[in-house]
Protein backbone atom coordinates (compact mmCIF):
# COMPACT_ATOMS: atom_id res chain seq x y z
CA UNK A 1 0.00 0.00 0.00
CA UNK A 2 2.73 2.62 0.70
CA UNK A 3 4.54 2.06 -2.45
CA UNK A 4 1.22 2.97 -4.23
CA UNK A 5 -0.52 5.12 -2.59
CA UNK A 6 -4.24 6.23 -3.64
CA UNK A 7 -6.70 8.74 -2.63
CA UNK A 8 -8.23 5.69 -0.98
CA UNK A 9 -5.48 4.64 1.25
CA UNK A 10 -4.38 8.21 1.93
CA UNK A 11 -7.83 8.87 3.26
CA UNK A 12 -8.07 5.70 5.60
CA UNK A 13 -4.71 6.18 6.38
CA UNK A 14 -5.40 9.89 7.44
CA UNK A 15 -8.96 8.60 9.18
CA UNK A 16 -7.88 5.38 11.22
CA UNK A 17 -4.16 5.21 10.79
CA UNK A 18 -2.55 8.25 12.19
CA UNK A 19 0.71 8.05 13.62
CA UNK A 20 1.66 9.28 17.04
CA UNK A 21 5.64 11.09 17.23
CA UNK A 22 7.14 8.07 17.68
CA UNK A 23 5.98 5.96 14.60
CA UNK A 24 6.36 9.25 12.37
CA UNK A 25 9.59 10.07 13.28
CA UNK A 26 10.68 5.88 12.46
CA UNK A 27 8.61 5.92 9.32
CA UNK A 28 10.23 9.63 8.33
CA UNK A 29 13.93 8.67 8.96
CA UNK A 30 13.12 5.48 7.60
CA UNK A 31 12.22 7.44 4.15
CA UNK A 32 14.78 10.16 4.81
CA UNK A 33 17.12 6.67 3.98
CA UNK A 34 15.61 5.64 1.01
CA UNK A 35 14.58 2.32 3.25
CA UNK A 36 10.84 1.55 1.91
CA UNK A 37 10.87 -2.32 3.24
CA UNK A 38 8.22 -1.59 6.49
CA UNK A 39 4.50 -1.86 6.38
CA UNK A 40 2.43 1.26 5.51
CA UNK A 41 0.38 2.93 8.46
CA UNK A 42 -2.42 1.13 6.98
CA UNK A 43 -0.79 -2.42 7.38
CA UNK A 44 0.42 -1.30 10.83
CA UNK A 45 -3.31 -0.65 11.86
CA UNK A 46 -4.12 -3.92 10.17
CA UNK A 47 -1.78 -6.35 12.42
CA UNK A 48 -2.77 -4.25 15.56
CA UNK A 49 -6.25 -4.09 14.68
CA UNK A 50 -5.75 -8.34 13.94
CA UNK A 51 -4.15 -8.93 17.40
CA UNK A 52 -6.54 -6.97 19.14
CA UNK A 53 -9.51 -9.41 17.84
CA UNK A 54 -7.43 -11.58 18.61
CA UNK A 55 -7.23 -11.12 21.97
CA UNK A 56 -2.86 -11.25 20.93
CA UNK A 57 -1.20 -11.61 23.73
CA UNK A 58 2.17 -13.11 23.11
CA UNK A 59 3.30 -12.33 19.34
CA UNK A 60 6.77 -13.15 17.34
CA UNK A 61 7.96 -10.83 14.73
CA UNK A 62 10.21 -12.43 12.44
CA UNK A 63 12.07 -8.93 10.78
CA UNK A 64 12.01 -6.22 12.79
CA UNK A 65 13.81 -3.34 10.72
CA UNK A 66 13.37 -0.22 12.73
CA UNK A 67 10.37 -1.61 14.68
CA UNK A 68 7.44 0.06 13.07
CA UNK A 69 5.43 -2.60 12.50
CA UNK A 70 6.66 -3.91 16.43
CA UNK A 71 5.20 -0.84 17.99
CA UNK A 72 1.80 -0.68 15.72
CA UNK A 73 1.49 -4.70 17.47
CA UNK A 74 3.09 -3.94 20.74
CA UNK A 75 0.05 -1.27 21.10
CA UNK A 76 -2.74 -4.25 21.08
CA UNK A 77 -1.18 -5.91 23.92
CA UNK A 78 -2.35 -5.73 27.35
CA UNK A 79 -1.31 -6.30 30.98
CA UNK A 80 1.80 -8.59 30.36
CA UNK A 81 1.35 -9.36 26.90
CA UNK A 82 4.88 -9.45 25.04
CA UNK A 83 6.68 -9.33 22.04
CA UNK A 84 9.27 -11.00 20.53
CA UNK A 85 11.12 -9.34 17.61
CA UNK A 86 13.85 -10.81 15.36
CA UNK A 87 16.55 -8.72 13.46
CA UNK A 88 19.76 -9.59 11.60
CA UNK A 89 21.13 -6.42 10.44
CA UNK A 90 23.55 -4.44 12.78
CA UNK A 91 21.99 -1.20 11.84
CA UNK A 92 18.55 -2.06 11.77
CA UNK A 93 19.63 -2.90 15.16
CA UNK A 94 20.33 0.03 15.86
CA UNK A 95 17.52 2.02 15.01
CA UNK A 96 15.37 -0.40 16.56
CA UNK A 97 17.14 -0.49 19.80
CA UNK A 98 16.37 3.65 19.49
CA UNK A 99 12.30 3.19 18.90
CA UNK A 100 12.11 0.77 21.58
CA UNK A 101 13.76 3.09 24.09
CA UNK A 102 11.11 5.55 22.93
CA UNK A 103 8.34 3.43 23.16
CA UNK A 104 5.63 3.77 26.23
CA UNK A 105 6.17 0.29 27.62
CA UNK A 106 9.55 -0.59 26.85
CA UNK A 107 9.21 -3.82 28.95
CA UNK A 108 6.33 -5.40 26.41
CA UNK A 109 9.09 -5.88 23.52
CA UNK A 110 12.40 -8.21 23.40
CA UNK A 111 14.40 -8.29 20.09
CA UNK A 112 16.28 -11.07 19.84
CA UNK A 113 19.51 -10.02 17.40
CA UNK A 114 20.69 -12.21 15.17
CA UNK A 115 19.72 -15.13 12.66
CA UNK A 116 15.93 -15.92 12.48
CA UNK A 117 16.57 -19.61 12.65
CA UNK A 118 18.82 -19.82 15.64
CA UNK A 119 17.03 -16.85 17.51
CA UNK A 120 13.76 -19.42 17.19
CA UNK A 121 15.34 -22.08 18.39
CA UNK A 122 16.60 -20.54 21.17
CA UNK A 123 13.10 -18.72 22.08
CA UNK A 124 11.33 -22.40 21.75
CA UNK A 125 13.72 -22.98 24.55
CA UNK A 126 13.41 -20.13 26.47
CA UNK A 127 11.22 -20.79 30.30
CA UNK A 128 9.34 -17.36 30.47
CA UNK A 129 8.19 -17.95 27.04
CA UNK A 130 7.16 -21.30 26.89
CA UNK A 131 5.11 -20.45 29.67
CA UNK A 132 2.51 -18.96 27.66
CA UNK A 133 0.51 -20.17 24.26
CA UNK A 134 1.72 -18.19 21.38
CA UNK A 135 -0.98 -16.37 20.10
CA UNK A 136 0.67 -14.59 16.61
CA UNK A 137 3.65 -15.02 14.24
CA UNK A 138 4.17 -11.88 11.88
CA UNK A 139 6.34 -13.16 8.91
CA UNK A 140 8.30 -10.23 7.35
CA UNK A 141 12.14 -11.14 7.00
CA UNK A 142 14.47 -12.96 4.21
CA UNK A 143 11.53 -14.79 1.42
CA UNK A 144 14.27 -17.46 1.15
CA UNK A 145 13.65 -18.95 4.81
CA UNK A 146 9.36 -18.67 4.49
CA UNK A 147 8.74 -22.60 4.52
CA UNK A 148 11.50 -22.40 7.61
CA UNK A 149 9.83 -19.78 9.41
CA UNK A 150 5.79 -21.36 8.80
CA UNK A 151 7.28 -24.99 9.71
CA UNK A 152 8.15 -23.11 13.15
CA UNK A 153 4.98 -21.74 14.02
CA UNK A 154 3.16 -24.29 12.73
CA UNK A 155 5.17 -26.09 15.39
CA UNK A 156 4.49 -23.20 17.92
CA UNK A 157 1.52 -21.64 17.43
CA UNK A 158 -1.07 -22.11 19.42
CA UNK A 159 -4.63 -24.24 17.90
CA UNK A 160 -6.89 -21.16 16.75
CA UNK A 161 -3.89 -18.67 16.64
CA UNK A 162 -2.69 -16.70 13.94
CA UNK A 163 0.02 -16.79 11.11
CA UNK A 164 0.46 -13.51 9.22
CA UNK A 165 3.08 -13.06 6.70
CA UNK A 166 3.78 -9.88 4.40
CA UNK A 167 5.31 -9.87 0.86
CA UNK A 168 3.75 -13.12 -0.21
CA UNK A 169 3.08 -11.73 -4.10
CA UNK A 170 6.76 -11.56 -3.75
CA UNK A 171 7.20 -8.58 -5.55
CA UNK A 172 4.38 -9.33 -8.15
CA UNK A 173 6.21 -13.02 -9.29
CA UNK A 174 4.65 -15.51 -7.28
CA UNK A 175 2.01 -16.34 -9.85
CA UNK A 176 4.37 -16.18 -12.61
CA UNK A 177 4.80 -19.36 -14.43
CA UNK A 178 8.84 -19.42 -13.60
CA UNK A 179 10.60 -16.96 -11.72
CA UNK A 180 11.33 -13.97 -13.34
CA UNK A 181 14.87 -12.12 -13.75
CA UNK A 182 16.02 -11.10 -9.87
CA UNK A 183 13.85 -14.11 -8.25
CA UNK A 184 15.93 -17.26 -7.06
CA UNK A 185 13.50 -20.29 -8.23
CA UNK A 186 14.17 -21.72 -4.64
CA UNK A 187 12.74 -18.42 -3.21
CA UNK A 188 10.14 -18.11 -5.55
CA UNK A 189 9.09 -22.14 -5.50
CA UNK A 190 9.59 -21.83 -1.67
CA UNK A 191 7.02 -19.28 -1.46
CA UNK A 192 4.09 -20.30 -4.22
CA UNK A 193 4.69 -23.94 -1.44
CA UNK A 194 4.48 -21.48 1.44
CA UNK A 195 0.75 -20.21 0.36
CA UNK A 196 -0.37 -23.08 -1.30
CA UNK A 197 0.17 -24.21 2.53
CA UNK A 198 -1.97 -21.61 4.03
CA UNK A 199 -4.17 -22.08 1.49
CA UNK A 200 -5.26 -25.25 2.79
CA UNK A 201 -8.82 -25.06 4.08
CA UNK A 202 -8.90 -28.08 6.54
CA UNK A 203 -5.61 -27.12 8.10
CA UNK A 204 -6.52 -23.05 8.02
CA UNK A 205 -9.13 -20.34 8.03
CA UNK A 206 -6.87 -18.00 5.90
CA UNK A 207 -7.17 -15.19 3.19
CA UNK A 208 -4.35 -13.16 1.21
CA UNK A 209 -5.25 -9.50 1.10
CA UNK A 210 -4.20 -7.79 -2.10
CA UNK A 211 -2.51 -5.03 -0.67
CA UNK A 212 0.49 -4.01 -2.98
CA UNK A 213 2.67 -6.46 -1.44
CA UNK A 214 0.37 -9.23 -0.66
CA UNK A 215 -0.33 -10.05 3.29
CA UNK A 216 -1.63 -13.44 3.69
CA UNK A 217 -3.34 -14.25 7.27
CA UNK A 218 -4.17 -17.57 8.53
CA UNK A 219 -6.20 -18.92 11.69
CA UNK A 220 -4.25 -22.36 12.44
CA UNK A 221 -7.41 -24.88 13.06
CA UNK A 222 -4.70 -27.57 14.08
N1 LIG B 1 8.50 -5.72 9.83
C1 LIG B 1 9.24 -4.50 9.54
C2 LIG B 1 10.02 -4.60 8.25
C3 LIG B 1 11.00 -5.74 8.21
S1 LIG B 1 12.13 -5.59 6.86
C4 LIG B 1 8.23 -3.36 9.43
O1 LIG B 1 7.24 -3.53 8.71
O2 LIG B 1 8.44 -2.31 10.05
C5 LIG B 1 12.97 -7.11 7.01
C6 LIG B 1 13.87 -7.22 8.23
O3 LIG B 1 14.20 -8.60 8.37
C7 LIG B 1 15.19 -6.47 8.13
O4 LIG B 1 15.40 -5.72 9.29
C8 LIG B 1 16.25 -7.57 8.06
O5 LIG B 1 17.43 -7.22 8.74
C9 LIG B 1 15.54 -8.71 8.78
N2 LIG B 1 16.04 -10.03 8.37
C10 LIG B 1 16.24 -10.49 7.12
N3 LIG B 1 16.68 -11.75 7.14
C11 LIG B 1 16.75 -12.11 8.45
C12 LIG B 1 17.15 -13.29 9.12
N4 LIG B 1 17.55 -14.36 8.47
N5 LIG B 1 17.11 -13.29 10.46
C13 LIG B 1 16.68 -12.21 11.15
N6 LIG B 1 16.29 -11.07 10.56
C14 LIG B 1 16.34 -11.01 9.22
MG1 LIG C 1 7.45 -6.64 4.23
Amino acid sequence: MSRHPSPATDYIAALYATQDALLDDIDKMLKSQNIAMHVSANEGKLLQVLAAMHGAQTIVEIGTLAGYSTIWMARALTGDGHIYTLNKDARHIAMAKESFARFEAPGRITMLEGDARDSLEKLAQDSEFKKRPLDMVFIDADKISYPAYLDWAEQHVRRGGLIVADNTFLFGSVWQESPPEGIAPTTWKGMRSFNERLADQGRYRSVMIPTTEGLSVAIKLF
